[in-house]
């Protein structure tokens, strides 16, 4: 393509920045990236209490983040952040250490069983799913794999034949049924569910499995992780200072229209003109928010093919509340409450992070999903209530909310579309309105997973 295109990006989150960043590194330098709100960042949100910054979104990272790499290595910075631990309680609030024969006499053969079944699911995925991991979801349907080697920094172009990768559409439970490896549920889930994620039994075993492969929940397991001090936000907002077109806050898009081979974006009330677009902004919302966004079918001109395709999306609900607690009621340490992690106990608290062990006049964060396919969805208020009442029930009430959302979170679609080709169906489109799709959709909802699809899109196509 051209090197002056101009190239429109919307949404200054890891998906947009990266997609800046990978832009310039191959020589594009007419881009525009357009964020409506006034600071960059997305859901990497890390405000300042105290004098430190907390995490209202992404935490943390794995060493094999290498887009987060490689947005570090072109600013300069490294992942300096307080180290992470964590412990486990019931739901009754007592701690307990699951993993931990000595102290589960009991449940010896169970634990005994998981761990052979661990090494097994490791060994099937490297055999029978070989391709499992590529970055993306090009071809799984249809029994292939297309993209970039994960397994190195390198990223090599992989592609192949794989007809079993079809299974990656069914929900992960079902998934580890027919591989007889029910039991590594009960590690995945830790990473999974609790960040988020959805239930087992509803989500796609392709999410689950391209976000946690195998040597990323092997680091989960080893807490061998990465935080910024600064928070995950810092990470962007150093990407935005070091991009030669940083992008421009309070950017209300109004419109847009393609036609004649060029797209016309009206933003703060000025009609722009573009040669191609970038969305990394929400698709499709599918029922209105309280903070306001909505998906780009609402501004574009959108066709019957993108309409048709993205009104498939779903959402998790995943409510974050920042609490302060009296000094004596601090927890010592983050813990994780598996028993809570089950489509039965939809809106308690999954786990509480505390970030600051050298300091307890700090912010905790805790966690709740508060909706499952199947069900009803309980409403913010009500789900709020629960996890203020299981802080009491943890022994560390909060003594004040100091900031709290629910955020548009881990966008998906179902089995049944991601087996019908979903995704090939949307790849088919890239480029096809002048319009690239990217973000959190098309890959995985995690930092790395967006970064990594921005850099393969711009590698693809530009
Ligand atoms: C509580 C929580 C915990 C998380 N934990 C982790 C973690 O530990 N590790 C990890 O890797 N990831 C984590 N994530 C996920 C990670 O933050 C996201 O996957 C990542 O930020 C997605 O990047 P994105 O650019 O695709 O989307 P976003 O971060 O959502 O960014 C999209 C941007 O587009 C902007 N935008 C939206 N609509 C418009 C519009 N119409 N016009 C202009 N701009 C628009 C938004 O304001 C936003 O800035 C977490 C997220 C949350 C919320």
């Amino acid at each position: 393509m051209e090197k002056n295109l101009r190239i429109c990006i919307i949404g200054g989150g890891p998906a947009g920045l990266s997609a800046g960043m990978y832009l310039e590194q191959k020589g594009y330098e007419n881009y525009t990236i357009l964020e409506r709100q006034d600071r960059v960042g997305g859901k990497c949100w890390s405000p300042t209490y105290n004098g430190r910054r907390y995490e209202m979104g992404a935490i943390m990272g794995v060493p094999s983040y290498y887009a987060v790499h490689d947005v570090e290595e072109f600013c300069g910075i490294t992942h300096d952040g307080p180290k992470l631990n964590r412990n486990y309680k019931n739901s009754q609030g007592q701690v307990i250490e699951p993993f931990e024969p000595k102290k589960n006499l009991l449940k010896i053969p169970r634990l005994l069983k998981m761990k052979k079944q661990v090494k097994l699911f490791g060994e099937l995925l490297e055999s029978k799913y070989k391709g499992y991991d590529v970055n993306g979801h090009r071809g799984v349907a249809e029994g292939r794999y297309e993209g970039f080697s994960q397994q190195s920094a390198k990223r090599e172009p992989v592609s192949g034949e794989n007809p079993n990768l079809k299974d990656l559409a069914l929900p992960f439970k079902e998934f580890c049924r027919i591989n007889n490896v029910d039991l590594v549920q009960d590690i995945w889930i830790g990473p999974y569910t609790s960040f988020g994620y959805g239930y087992f039994d509803e989500i796609p075993a392709a999410y689950v499995l391209k976000y946690l492969d195998f040597q990323t929940t092997m680091n989960f397991v080893k807490v061998n992780l990465w935080t910024w001090k600064n928070g995950t936000q810092y990470i962007w907002e150093q990407l935005n200072e070091h991009l030669k077109h940083p992008a421009r806050l309070n950017s209300t898009i109004e419109k847009v229209e393609r036609r004649g081979g060029k797209v016309y974006v009206t933003v703060n009330g000025q009609v722009e003109e573009y040669d191609k677009i970038i969305v990394t902004a929400p698709l499709y919302i599918p029922n209105k928010r309280a903070d306001g966004q909505v998906g780009m079918v609402d501004y574009f001109d959108t066709r019957d093919d993108e309409r048709a395709l993205f009104s498939k999306i779903d959402y998790e609900r995943y409510d974050v509340q920042a609490v302060l607690t009296k000094p004596e009621d601090h927890p010592e340490i983050s813990y994780y409450v598996f028993d809570n992690m089950v489509p039965q106990r939809l809106g308690h608290l999954m786990v509480y992070y505390r970030r600051w062990k050298d300091q307890i006049d700090q912010v905790i964060t805790t966690y709740a999903l508060r909706k499952h396919r199947d069900s009803e969805e309980i409403p913010y208020e009500k789900c709020r209530q629960m996890v203020q009442d299981d802080l009491k029930t943890m022994h560390n009430p909060a003594r004040e909310v100091i900031n709290e959302w629910s955020v548009y979170y881990f966008p998906h679609v179902f089995s049944e579309d991601y087996a019908s080709g979903w995704y090939d169906k949307v790849e088919a489109m890239q480029g096809k309105y002048d319009t690239f799709y990217a973000g959190e959709i098309m890959s995985f909802g995690d930092m790395d997973e967006t970064a990594e699809y921005s850099r393969e899109l711009v590698e693809r196509f530009f």
